[in-house]
Order: C-alpha cells, then sequence, then structure tokens
C-alpha cells in the first residue's frame, strides 16, 4: 500500500493547520503513522487520496448508520440544497425532525436542535442550572461530553471530588463547580452530592464509547436516578454517540432509567453538523424564548442538516429489524476476535451495543476509566497499523468505540477477523 500522497498532504497541512487536522484525534497520534487523508466514501468503504479502499469502522466517528453515499440521505440533502441553504427563519422540516424524534424517545417531549454534540450538551447543562438554580454538576471520569469549558475537566488532587482544567486555556474558577465521580460506582456520585451544596445536574454517557466502549450497569444507573430524585438534581443522558448507534429508543429502553434531558448528535444529523438536546416539558420551558435561560445559533436547524437528519432517522424508524442485524455483525465481528485472542494468547475485552463495538487488549473486564487505561495501547498502535495495511479502518485510538453501518456484509466482517487473526499470531512477538 503507497501512501505517499497523504503524506504530502499532511505534510502541507501541518504547515497550514495546527497539528494537520481541525479535530486533534485524526493526527493518528496515539497510534503514530500518516493519517489518510479521503478523496471519497462509498458504502462500507472510504478511499484515500492514494486510491487505497477501506473498510471503514469509523464511519466519521458515527454518524453514518448507512453507510457512506446513502442514497436516500443523499437525494434529502440535494434537494434541500435547492430551495436555499439557509433562512435564519423557521421551517417545516424542524418541527418534523422534531416530531420524528419526540415520538422515538419516552422522554423527549420537547427538543432544540443545534449545530453540534458540544453545543448540545453545553445547553443542556446550563438549562439544568437555569431551572434548578444551582451551580454545581457532576461529570464521571472517562466520559466526554465535548469541549466546552466547564466539561473540560481532571481529578484534582487527593480525595477531592471537584475537578481542575484538563486543558490549559480553562480557567481553574471556570471548572470548579464540575465535580468527577467514578463511572460505575456509586458511592463516588454520593460523595460528590455529599461535598456539594448544591448540584444542578449528573451528566453522564450511559453507554460510555469515548473511553472505548463501556457500558453503565443497569442497577448503577437505576441507583444515579434514585440519588438524582433524592438531592432534586436532574439526570442528563448524553447520547450523542449512543443515540440511534446502540438502538432505535435510547438507553433508557435498554437499561430502564429515565433520564430528564438528553442531549443527540453524530446519527441525528445523517452526516451533517446536528446537535440536540431535549427532555420534560417543563424543564425545556425554561429555555429562551419561553424561558429565560438563553440559547442560540444562526444555523441551529439549519434546512440542509434538518432533511439530512429526518431522511436518516426515517430510514431508521422504518426499518424494524436495524439494529438486530447491525448488532448481530457487531457480535460476530468481536466473537471472531475474542477466539483469535485466546487462540494466540492475548488479553482482550470485547462488548457491543447494537451498532456499536468495542475492544480492549488487556486481561481484566473493563468497568471505568482506569480499567481502560491498563490497556496494552503499545498492542493497539501495532494492530491499528496493520489493519490499516491491510485495508480496515478502524479508530485511531484504544480509547474509541468502533460502529457498523449497513453497508458492512458478512463477508467483509469475515475478511476483517481472518486479518486480525493474523496480526494477532505476530502481536504475540
Ligand atoms: C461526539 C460527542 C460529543 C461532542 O459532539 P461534537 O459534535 O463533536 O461537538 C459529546 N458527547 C458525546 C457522548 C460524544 O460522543
Amino acid at each position: 500500500m503507497t501512501i505517499n500522497h497523504s503524506q504530502e498532504a499532511f505534510t502541507k497541512a501541518q504547515e497550514l493547520i495546527p497539528g494537520g487536522v481541525n479535530s486533534p484525534v485524526r493526527a493518528f497520534k496515539s497510534v503514530g503513522g500518516i493519517p489518510r487523508f479521503i478523496a471519497s466514501g462509498e458504502g462500507a468503504y472510504l478511499i484515500d487520496i492514494d486510491d487505497n479502499r477501506y473498510v471503514d469502522y469509523v464511519q466519521s466517528w458515527g454518524p453514518l448508520i448507512f453507510g457512506h453515499r446513502d442514497e436516500s440521505i443523499e437525494n434529502a440533502v440535494i434537494e434541500a440544497v435547492k430551495h436555499g441553504l439557509s433562512f435564519g427563519a423557521p421551517t417545516e422540516a424542524e418541527s418534523d425532525l422534531a416530531e420524528l424524534i419526540i415520538s422515538i424517545y419516552d422522554s423527549i417531549e420537547k427538543i432544540r436542535f443545534v449545530s453540534s454534540g458540544t453545543e448540545a450538551v453545553m445547553s443542556a447543562i446550563r438549562l439544568a442550572r437555569g431551572f434548578t438554580l444551582r451551580d454545581d454538576i457532576v461529570k464521571f471520569t472517562g466520559c466526554y461530553h465535548g469541549h466546552s469549558d466547564a466539561l473540560l475537566v481532571q481529578a484534582g488532587s487527593g480525595a477531592a471530588t471537584f475537578g481542575t482544567p484538563s486543558s490549559p486555556g480553562v480557567p481553574a474558577d471556570f471548572t470548579k463547580h464540575t465535580l468527577l465521580a467514578d463511572y460505575n460506582n456509586i458511592e463516588s456520585v454520593r460523595q460528590c452530592f455529599v461535598d456539594s451544596p448544591g448540584i444542578a445536574c449528573v451528566i453522564i454517557e450511559p453507554i460510555a464509547g469515548n473511553m472505548g466502549l463501556v457500558p453503565a450497569d443497569k442497577d448503577f444507573l437505576a441507583q444515579l436516578r434514585a440519588l438524582c430524585d433524592e438531592y432534586g438534581a436532574l439526570l442528563i443522558f448524553d447520547e450523542v454517540m449512543s443515540g440511534f448507534r446502540a438502538c432505535l429508543h435510547g438507553a433508557e429502553s435498554i437499561t430502564g432509567t429515565k433520564p430528564d434531558l438528553v442531549t443527540l448528535g453524530k446519527v441525528i444529523g445523517g452526516g451533517m453538523p446536528v446537535g440536540a438536546f431535549g427532555g420534560r416539558r417543563d424543564i425545556m420551558a425554561h429555555l429562551s424564548p419561553e424561558g429565560g435561560v438563553y440559547q442560540a445559533g444562526t444555523l441551529s436547524g439549519n434546512p440542509v442538516a434538518m432533511a439530512a437528519g429526518l431522511a436518516s432517522i426515517r430510514k431508521i424508524k422504518q426499518n424494524s429489524r436495524l439494529y438486530g442485524i447491525l448488532e448481530t455483525r457487531a457480535k460476530r465481528l468481536m466473537q471472531g476476535f475474542n477466539d483469535a485472542a485466546i487462540k494466540h494468547n492475548i488479553g482482550l475485552q470485547t462488548d457491543v451495543r447494537g451498532s456499536m463495538f468495542g475492544f480492549f487488549f488487556s486481561d481484566e473486564p473493563v468497568h471505568n476509566f482506569a480499567d481502560a487505561l491498563k490497556s496494552d495501547t503499545t498492542r493497539f498502535a501495532r494492530f491499528h497499523a496493520a489493519m490499516l495495511d491491510g485495508g480496515f479502518y478502524f479508530a485511531c485510538s484504544q480509547f474509541e468505540t468502533g460502529f457498523i453501518c449497513t453497508a458492512i456484509t458478512d463477508t467483509m466482517i469475515e475478511d476483517t477477523i481472518t486479518a486480525a487473526e493474523n496480526i494477532f499470531a505476530e502481536l504475540k512477538e
């Protein structure tokens, strides 16, 4: 496989754009090597500018559940473009997509659209604070909720539950209201409620996908709900990644725990920049212009983005067997990886939720971020490079989730397993 053109493009991009990329993970820093510059996508495949083809298990980090260039989404976008790119005035498409999502998510009674997951979460948290008139929030180590200041936190010193900034440029004053708890550990959440004078909300990825795939235990979520109710805090499910990826009706439908607010993104834009947050009617009523909590966006509810989202969610809703089919394929892939790992004596932990799959090069089960960090990232980097060279495009970090799209066939899955097994045989050495 030659990658000369990508190499040149990356060198040029690094002169012009910090790190050569517009979102850090794309630079391949944690695995090394040259990021592939993409010319086009086609169903299950990514095609780079050297004309190499890869079976794509990233799918734009989640959004493309029907793969690249899905005909109905593409046609809907082209049709929308002919009417204008943006109006800054309401369109019926916004209500259509709102109605559709509300009909699918039990916990969403009203919804607002924004342009990214970051914006959705940032706005949902502001709303939770405005509704409860409290300042503190709780997040979990290893969960990612976008890059707004208050959410770029890491554990402070000692046993303190209050976070400190995880990035230069974030004032400590902006993160002092963010408390950190351990995923799947209810005692750590209880401690936050003890330490804080008033918690507005607890935000969680109910199916975490940003520390690798680490689903929350059912019991843990039920206890979280009970704690929030006891203290009058709101529970926010960040389903920007898992929404319409793990199942149709949201994490609440597979865990039995109902959130007060839900954030969405990725799949609901069908590949266009869309985020959303929604939930209880009485909470959403606090949002401007109905209520006092300010939130706005010049391109929010953009007609082209709404068209892509509508085509995508309509197609999902019409296809009742979709998640079963995708989950069967994801499970077969992970089963194949597991069998190969056992055969070659490589420690591997795998999990699947609908079209999401994850694997850690670790001997121990992964329930939280500390567990995830025990993975052998050097081994992952070697695996990633070799798979890429063989034409299989996996996320370029041990701590990301993989995605199956409808265009990925059983044959592709078997080919991927065979390639992985050959690589596992060499990884031992
Ligand atoms: C991707 C993601 C975000 C951020 O969305 P952007 O569109 O990248 O801003 C927030 N939360 C979760 C769970 C995500 O996976």
